[in-house]
């Protein structure tokens, strides 16, 4: 709907003024007995509307403009408590388009904000069911052993080492469940400092895998450095976090390689990045998990996943802390014949 301005309406409302007043003038003259010429109506007709108008105009720019000003005042007052309110001169904008234009923006970042908030409350609600549900597993299983053991099963020597190493392994994974809930949930919140410096990639892979050498064993498997061990790879990062990213995603092939399996480690040249590819032969994964891999609890096989110690929480860690270096990474894989990791690191200088 077009607005109607101060002005227009005192136009209208001295037409309809004038109009009246000349008709009035007529009658009374008319009743007087007195003739008059048609251009003397004319010039009283014109006189009145060209001095309501102006009048009508002055008042109601005021009248409009001082009530407008106070809504323009509170809206302001309510945007920013703490800023002074500017005095609005009258002449200097329309302050209806400026009230509107405030409003305006006012309705988007609420709109926006309010977006961020249910999305926040969606978050929060997944992610307390998630993590009491992932809890609550291995809290019910060292309950049991606890009391079996607890209810005889202390003095019976066939199981009471059996029981205690399992209620042992189950608080294991509760203590890696709660580190990585500790650490996924600073990456989330942004509280982790990324501390970037120089360091030699080849290092801290080859370190890695040394200290992975007895897990991959047990599986009989094998990692393999398929890079220069002589040629140092300087990287800029964070060390720590980096190790994180390597740790997990070759934890994982570990875990879900097959009996004898294989993981190879390359490097490719992405001109100011380096690209660590981790490939394995293991189990693979379906295409349609693939995109949901990242998220947050997200597993392909819960039970495998459980058996093995996941957390479920490895990928989202990994993503988080590649993201925090504002590298990327990304997910090949085939059902039955393997995976293949791949994330950037920039190079140092
Ligand atoms: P988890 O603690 O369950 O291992 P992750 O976030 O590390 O959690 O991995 C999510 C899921 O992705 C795993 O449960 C597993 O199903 C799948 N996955 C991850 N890495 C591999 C891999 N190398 N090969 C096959 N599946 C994998």
């Amino acid at each position: 709907m077009n607005r109607v301005n101060p002005t227009q309406v005192a136009i209208l409302t001295s037409f309809v003024m004038a109009v009246i007043i000349s008709c009035l003038e007529c009658l009374l003259i008319y009743i007087s007995g007195t003739t008059l010429p048609f251009y003397y109506h004319l010039i009283v007709f014109f006189m009145v509307f060209l001095v309501s108008a102006v009048t009508f105009r002055v008042l109601y720019g005021k009248y409009i403009f001082s009530n407008l000003f106070q809504i323009y005042k509170h809206i302001l007052i309510l945007k920013h408590p703490n800023e002074p309110v500017r005095a609005y001169e009258e002449k200097e904008r329309d302050i209806t388009s400026e009230i509107n234009r405030i409003l305006e923006d006012w309705s988007n970042e609420s709109r926006e904000e309010i977006d961020q908030l249910k999305q926040v409350e969606i978050y929060r609600r997944e992610f307390l069911s998630n993590v009491s549900h992932e809890l609550k597993t291995p809290i019910f299983s060292v309950q049991g052993y606890v009391h079996t053991l607890i209810d005889g099963g202390i003095d019976d020597q066939e199981v009471n080492m059996l029981y205690l190493n399992k209620a042992s392994k189950s608080i294991d994974r509760l203590i890696s469940m709660v580190d990585d809930l500790e650490s996924i949930s600073k990456l989330e919140a942004g509280e982790l400092m990324v501390e970037m410096r120089t360091f030699d990639l080849t290092d801290l892979i080859r370190d890695v895998v040394e200290s992975l050498e007895l897990q991959a064993k047990e599986k009989k498997s094998a990692v393999v450095m398929n890079v220069d061990m002589e040629k140092p790879q300087y990287v800029y990062g964070d060390r720590d976090l980096i190790r994180q990213v390597v740790v997990n995603l070759l934890v994982n092939s570990i875990k879900y390689g097959k009996e004898g399996g294989k993981t190879e480690i390359r490097y490719a040249d992405g001109g100011d990045k380096v690209i660590v590819d981790i490939e394995d032969n293991g189990i693979g994964i379906a295409k349609h998990h693939l995109p949901r891999l990242f998220e947050r609890f997200y597993r392909v096989d819960k039970s495998r996943s459980r058996e093995q110690g996941g957390t479920g929480l490895g990928l989202a860690i990994v993503k988080h802390i590649i993201e925090a270096h504002h590298q990327y990474i990304s997910v090949n894989s085939e059902l039955g014949k393997g995976t293949t990791f791949s994330f950037s690191v920039k190079k140092s200088k």
